[in-house]
This record gives structure tokens, sequence and C-alpha cells, in this order.
């Protein structure tokens, strides 16, 4: 769709913007700027990257649920409701700074427990295992330094 000449400049930038991040959260070049997001297969997951995309690239705050409300670019773009043209944009994505867990995980980690008991003096720690929070990382490294120095302080001999 071809913009509307009454659009400002910092209107059609914002609506770059949107349409930019659109496009990478849905791997999807073609998306317009009035194609509903979840029409296009998008969820619930993809929105809350998007609304934290665009808080990384635009530096406004993204209000909870903006997606839901207004799920094309031209809309979002318009509610964001920037006047004034960025002068600089950056969008950081943190491709794999996460685990995901598949189907079986917790059957993989009892393996992975069961193999490493076998091996005194080795542990393991991380949010690879028993979720990914902090604590649950610090839970799990505090256990593993427990083992750890369990097997130090073991008399000599055994
Ligand atoms: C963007 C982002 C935001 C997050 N926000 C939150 C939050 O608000 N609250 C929360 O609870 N959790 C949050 N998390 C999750 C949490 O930060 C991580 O799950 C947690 O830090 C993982 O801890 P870890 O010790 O398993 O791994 P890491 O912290 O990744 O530590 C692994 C370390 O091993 C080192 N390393 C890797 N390979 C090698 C190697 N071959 N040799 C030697 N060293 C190596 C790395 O350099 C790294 O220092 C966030 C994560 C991300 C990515």
């Amino acid at each position: 769709m071809a913009d509307s000449p009454a659009k400002s400049n910092a209107e059609k930038s914002v609506l770059d913007i949107v349409l930019t991040v659109y496009r990478q959260v849905l791997d999807d070049p073609s998306v317009s700027p009035d194609d509903d997001f979840f029409e296009l297969g998008g969820d619930s997951f993809q929105a809350m990257e998007i609304m934290a995309m665009l808080e990384e690239a635009t530096g406004q705050q993204i209000r909870a649920g903006a997606v839901f409300a207004f799920p094309t670019a031209t809309e979002l773009a318009g509610a964001i409701g920037i006047t004034a043209t960025p002068v600089a944009r950056r969008v950081t994505r943190w491709g794999g700074g996460l685990p995901q867990y598949n189907v079986g995980h917790l059957d993989r980690v009892a393996a992975i427990r069961a193999a490493v008991a076998g091996r005194p003096g080795l542990a393991v720690a991380g949010a690879a295992y028993d979720g990914v929070g902090i604590p649950a990382c610090v839970s799990t490294a505090k256990s593993a330094a427990d083992q750890v120095l369990a097997y130090l302080a073991r008399p000599q001999g055994t």
C-alpha cells in the first residue's frame, strides 16, 4: 500500500521501524503495513517480542497489549504516538540467549544427572537444567558447588 501523502516524515519513519520489526519477527519480508499480525500467524509470544524490540528501537515504553489492540503495522505506528523522527535506531536480538526446553526435557536432565553422578567431582549447573531464571540458576549452582566441595573434602583414599 502506498503511504498517504498526508503522513508526516516522522510517522513514515516510525511505520518503517514497526514494519521492519514485524517482518523480522514473522520472518516474512512481504508483510505490508495493513496486514493483520495475527491473521499472518503471529502469536502472543511474538507479540511480546515485537513490543520489546519496538521499545529498544524507539526508546518509548510500549504498553502491554499494544499489538493486540493495534494488530497492523500502520495502526501500531500511529498508536505509539511518536511525533519526532528518531535520530538513531537499533534492534538487538538475543538469538540463542535462552535455552529452549523441548518435550522430554525432564527425562534428558535426569539422564544427564545420572551419568554425571558416575563421575565423582563433576557437577553440572545452569540454565540448561531446572529453569532459566537467575534463582533457578543460582540454586543449581549451589547444589553443584556442594557436590564438588563434598568430593574435595572426602577422606583421602576413598
Ligand atoms: C536478555 C536476557 C534477559 C534476561 N533477564 C532475566 C531476568 O530479568 N531475570 C532472570 O531471572 N533471568 C533473566 N535471564 C535469564 C538468565 O540471565 C540466564 O538464564 C542465566 O544468566 C543463565 O545463567 P548460566 O550460568 O546458566 O549461563 P550464563 O550466565 O550464560 O553463564 C555461562 C558462562 O559460561 C561462559 N562460557 C561459555 N562457554 C565457555 C567455554 N567454552 N569456556 C569457558 N567459559 C564459557 C560464558 O562466557 C558465560 O560467562 C535473562 C536472559 C537474557 C539472555
